[in-house]
């Protein structure tokens, strides 16, 4: 995966990039937003809207103009970005400084699962009796295709993006619902209950007190 980061403020970029790189990311970085806008593909574009020479939000607008590339743009406090403009921006999401470097790298994690955009995403995820073909969104248990509905589809490719990982209840309402989801949490287990029910009780685990994740094995009952 690389990632493109336009940040000019050297103390911030550099340990960031650092950081991003010992997380297993590429990393190029752009000073300017001339350079940003001058830059190669890549998989992400995390973009700081304080730039020296362009104003961040048209250098989005450009990007986007030419690009599916995911954005994610970081704001200052002060900037007042709200997600409507960030919309009109084309931004996928944001975070305001100061911001933790583990949530950054969970936005940029779930950015890209979003976008379809993780590595292989075009190949079948194949877990044990399991197999996701994310071209089309069909799933197979044990040979068989089982009948998600899109939710179910969507929280079973979350669990299958890292299979065997665990993934927070926090992560997959981000990814399969909304960040700002502030519905009961119980429509996570219902949609659980009911992956389930269509495959085998077994397969996806509770990690109490976590989240969930996919059974190394499933063992038959
Ligand atoms: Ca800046």
């Amino acid at each position: 995966m690389r990632l493109l980061l336009v940040e000019d403020d050297s103390s911030i970029s550099q340990p960031l990039k650092a950081g991003l790189e010992r997380e297993g990311f590429g990393v190029e970085l752009a000073t300017t937003g001339a350079a940003a806008l001058q830059a190669g593909p890549v998989d992400l574009v995390l973009l700081d809207l304080g730039l020296p020479d362009l104003d961040g939000r048209v250098v989005c607008q450009n990007i986007r103009s030419t690009s599916k590339v995911p954005i994610i743009v970081v704001t200052a406090r002060q900037d007042e970005i709200d997600r409507v403009m960030l919309l009109e921006l084309g931004a996928d999401d944001y975070v305001v400084k100061p911001f933790g470097f583990r949530e950054l790298v969970a936005r940029i994690r779930a950015v890209l699962r979003r976008s379809g955009s993780g590595a292989n995403d075009t190949e079948p995820v194949e877990w044990g009796p399991l197999r996701i073909d994310r071209r089309v969104r069909q799933v197979e248990f044990n040979g068989e295709q089982v009948e998600l509905t899109p939710k179910e589809y969507d929280l079973l490719a979350a669990l299958a993006a890292d299979p065997g990982a665990a993934v927070t209840r926090e992560q997959l309402i981000s990814d399969v619902w909304d960040e700002n989801w502030w519905g009961s949490t119980k429509t996570l287990d219902v949609h659980i209950a009911s992956l389930r029910k269509k495959t085998d009780p077994g397969l996806v685990q509770t990690i109490r007190g976590v989240g969930f994740k996919l059974a190394e094995s499933i063992t038959e009952p």
